[in-house]
C-alpha cells in the first residue's frame, strides 16, 4: 500500500468519531459506517491475502478481518471500525520499530568501502574495491575508511577499529603491521599491500554474516510460531462452532456470532509471533554495538540457556602473549639455546613461538634455515636444521620420541628442546592472567552461569594456580587438542536437558574444538578466519568483559521473549474465554488486545 498507507486508517479515525455525533437513522447507519470500516479494513484485506498468497493461511490480518465482518454484521458498528483502527495503529508502531532495529542492523553496512586509491606507475587512481588485486599498492589518506586487508608498506599512522572491533582506543601502525578492511586511518597517509581479494576481506566477511543472522531465528520463535498454528486453527474451529453450529440449534444468531468475532479477536499473535522476532533483532543490534557479532539469532538464545562456560586457557583468560623468562641450557649458553629454539619455530603461528623469536632477538643471517618443520599439536614442533634434527615443546613431546629431559627447577611453562635426541635444556614461558578475568568471570556467575570449566594444554604447575585463583569449578590441563575436544564432548554428554554449553577460544587455536559446544565464542576474532569461519558469536577485540556482556543481553530478551509470550498469550486466553461465556463485551476485547500489543511492543524497547 506504499507510504501512505496510514492515511486510510486514519481517515476512518476521524470519521468514527465524526460518525458518533452525526444523527442517523435506519439504513442509513450502516451506509455511514460502511465508510470508515471499509477504507480501515483495506489494509488488513491487502495483508491478509499477502500472507495467503505466501501460504500462510492463517494469520493475524485473517483473524482481523474476520472478526470486523461480524462485529460490522451484527451491527456493532463502532467496535468493526475500532479494530480496526486500533489494529493499524498498533501495527504501524510496530513496523516503525523493526525499520529502526533494522536500521542499526545496516549501520554495521557503512563500513563497506565505496572505493579504493590505487597506486600505479603513473599516479594515483580511484577505483572500485572489487577490481583491486592481491599485492596491488593503495593509498589510505588520513581519514578514510581502509578498503581492503593489507600490510602497511609506507607510512606511520593510528587507526580506528572500533567500527569492526567495538575497541575504543586505536592502534598505531608502523610499516609491516597487518590492517584491515572497515578500519579508519585517523593521523596520516599511508600505503597499504593488499592481502585479501575484497570478497574475502574482514569487511565484506562481517557484513555478510550481520545480514544473515536474521535468517537464523530462535528456537522460541520456532516453537511459538509452530504452535500457534495450531493454537489458530482451534481458535477458527472453535469460533465456528460458536457463531454456526450452536446458533443452528439454539437460534440467537446475533448473540453467538459476536461471541465468535471475540474469539476470532483473541486468536492473533497480538504482534507478529507476539513480539519476539523484534526482540531479537534488537538483541543483534545491540551486541553488535559492542563489536560482539552473533551468527544468529539462535546463537544468542544458545548463549542466554549456557549454564556451562568452558574457557579455553591461552587468549582468553591469558593475554595470549607469552614472555620468556628464564633459560636453562645443558651445555651450551643460553643464547646457543634460544637461537636453536627460536630458528626452529621461525615460521610457527603459536604465541609461545612469538616469545622465543623476541627473546633471542635478530637472527644471525648466517643461522641456518629451518626445514621440514613439522607441527605437534598441543606439544610443540620439530624442525631440521642442516641435518640435525631438532624438538622444540613440552615434556610430553620429548617423551613421545625417547628424549630424556631434566624435570624444571620451578614451576612453569618449560619449552624443551634437544638436537639430535640430545637434550639441550629448557627455556621457561610465561602468559599473564588478563587484568580484568576475575571480575569477569564472577559477572558470568551472577549472570546465571553454573559451572566455569578452565582447558589448557598448558601444565598443571601454570594452570592450576590460575583456576584456583579466579574460582574455576573444573580444571584439566596437559590436554592434547584431540583431548580437549573429547573433554568438550563429556560435559555435552552430561549437561542438562534445558541447558546448553558455551566454549570461548581464541578462534585461531580452538575453531574446531568450539564447533563440539552448543556455542562457540571467539574472542579477538578481528582478522581471523578461522574465528569467523567457525565461531557462532564474534567477540572482535580481546576483551574479556564482553562475554559476560553478551550473556546479559542474551538473558535479557530470552527473558523477555519469555514475559511476551506470558502476556500475549495469557491476555488472549482471558479474553476468549470471558468473550465466549459473554462476560466480556466485544468493546472490552478489542481495547484489551490493543492494549496487550502496545505492552508487548514496549517490552521491546528496554532492549538497547
Ligand atoms: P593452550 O591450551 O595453552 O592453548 P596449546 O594446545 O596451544 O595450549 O599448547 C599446549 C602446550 O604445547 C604449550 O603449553 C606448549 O608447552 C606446547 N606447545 C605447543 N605449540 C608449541 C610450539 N610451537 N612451540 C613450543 N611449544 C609448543
Ligand atoms: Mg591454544
Amino acid at each position: 500500500m506504499g507510504r501512505f498507507s496510514w492515511l486510510f486508517p486514519l481517515l476512518a479515525a476521524l470519521l468514527l468519531i465524526a460518525l458518533r455525533f452525526v444523527p442517523l437513522e435506519g439504513w442509513m447507519i450502516p451506509a455511514a459506517w460502511a465508510v470508515p470500516a471499509l477504507l480501515a479494513l483495506m489494509e488488513h484485506a491487502a495483508d491478509a491475502f499477502e500472507n495467503i498468497r505466501g501460504g500462510r493461511y492463517l494469520n493475524n490480518a485473517l483473524f482481523t478481518c474476520l472478526s470486523a465482518l461480524l462485529l460490522f454484521a451484527t451491527g456493532l458498528y463502532t467496535e468493526a471500525v475500532l479494530l480496526l483502527v486500533l489494529t493499524s495503529l498498533t501495527g504501524h508502531l510496530e513496523k516503525s520499530l523493526h525499520d529502526r532495529s533494522q536500521e542499526n542492523l545496516d549501520k554495521v553496512m557503512e563500513i563497506l568501502p565505496t572505493h579504493a586509491v590505487l597506486v600505479t606507475d603513473v599516479g594515483f587512481e580511484r577505483v572500485d574495491p572489487a577490481a583491486v588485486s592481491v599485492g596491488d599498492i593503495l593509498l589510505v589518506r588520513a581519514g578514510e575508511r581502509i578498503p581492503l586487508d593489507g600490510v602497511v608498506t609506507e607510512g606511520i599512522s593510528t587507526i580506528d577499529t572500533v567500527a569492526v572491533s567495538g575497541q575504543r582506543s586505536p592502534w598505531a601502525v608502523n610499516t609491516g603491521y597487518k590492517v584491515y578492511s572497515g578500519c579508519r586511518n585517523l593521523t596520516s597517509d599511508i600505503k597499504i599491500r593488499v592481502s585479501r581479494p575484497y570478497e574475502q576481506s574482514t569487511v565484506r566477511k562481517l557484513t555478510r554474516l550481520a545480514a544473515a543472522a536474521t535468517d537464523f531465528p530462535s528456537e522460541q520463535e520456532n516453537t511459538v510460531r509452530r504452535f500457534l498454528f495450531w493454537y489458530q486453527c482451534a481458535a477458527l474451529a472453535l469460533a465456528l462452532l460458536l457463531g454456526v453450529i450452536l446458533p443452528i440449534f439454539r437460534g440467537n444468531w446475533i448473540v453467538w456470532l459476536r461471541r465468535a468475532a471475540v474469539l476470532l479477536i483473541a486468536a492473533r499473535a497480538v504482534t507478529e509471533c507476539f513480539g519476539i522476532p523484534l526482540l531479537y533483532r534488537r538483541a543483534l543490534s545491540t551486541a553488535e554495538k559492542l563489536g560482539v557479532f552473533s551468527k544468529g539469532e539462535d546463537c544468542l538464545e544458545a548463549m542466554a540457556r549456557a549454564e556451562t562456560v568452558i574457557f579455553d586457557k591461552t587468549g582468553t583468560i591469558t593475554e595470549g602473549r607469552y614472555a620468556v623468562t628464564d633459560v636453562y641450557p645443558v651445555k651450551m649458553s643460553e643464547r646457543q639455546l634460544l637461537t636453536i629454539a627460536a630458528t626452529a619455530e621461525s615460521f610457527s603461528r603459536h604465541p609461545i613461538a612469538a616469545a622465543i623469536r623476541e627473546a633471542a632477538g635478530k637472527l644471525d643471517e648466517r643461522v641456518i634455515r629451518a626445514v621440514k618443520i613439522r607441527d605437534y599439536p598441543g606439544r610443540g614442533i620439530s624442525a631440521f636444521l642442516g641435518s640435525h634434527q631438532v624438538y622444540v615443546g613440552n615434556a610430553a613431546l620429548l617423551e613421545e620420541h625417547g628424549i630424556k629431559y631434566n624435570i624444571p627447577a620451578r614451576p612453569g611453562t618449560a619449552i624443551h628442546v634437544s638436537v639430535d635426541e640430545r637434550y639441550c635444556g629448557y627455556i621457561l614461558v610465561t602468559d599473564k592472567v588478563r587484568r580484568r578475568a576475575f571480575d569477569a568471570l564472577e559477572s558470568l556467575r551472577v549472570g546465571g552461569v553454573k559451572k566455569l570449566v578452565l582447558l589448557t594444554g598448558d601444565v598443571f604447575s601454570v594452570a592450576r594456580p590460575i583456576a584456583s585463583r579466579l574460582n574455576f569449578d573444573m580444571l584439566r590441563a596437559e590436554l592434547k587438542p584431540e583431548e580437549k575436544a573429547k573433554a568438550v564432548g563429556y560435559l555435552m554428554n552430561n549437561k542438562g536437558q534445558r541447558s546448553t554449553i558455551a566454549f570461548v577460544g581464541e578462534g585461531e587455536n580452538s575453531g574446531k574444538i568450539m564447533s563440539g559446544a552448543d556455542v562457540g565464542i571467539a574472542m579477538g576474532s578481528l582478522g581471523s578466519d578461522a574465528a569467523l569461519a567457525r565461531a557462532d558469536v564474534l567477540v572482535m577485540d580481546r576483551d574479556i568483559f564482553k562475554i559476560p556482556k553478551t550473556l546479559a543481553i542474551s538473558r535479557q530478551v530470552y527473558r523477555a521473549a519469555l514475559v511476551n509470550l506470558g502476556v500475549g498469550f495469557g491476555t488472549n486466553a482471558v479474553i476468549a474465554l470471558f468473550g465466549a461465556l459473554g462476560v466480556f463485551s466485544p468493546l472490552a476485547a478489542v481495547i484489551a488486545s490493543a492494549a496487550c500489543c502496545l505492552l508487548l511492543l514496549g517490552n521491546s524497547l528496554r532492549i538497547k
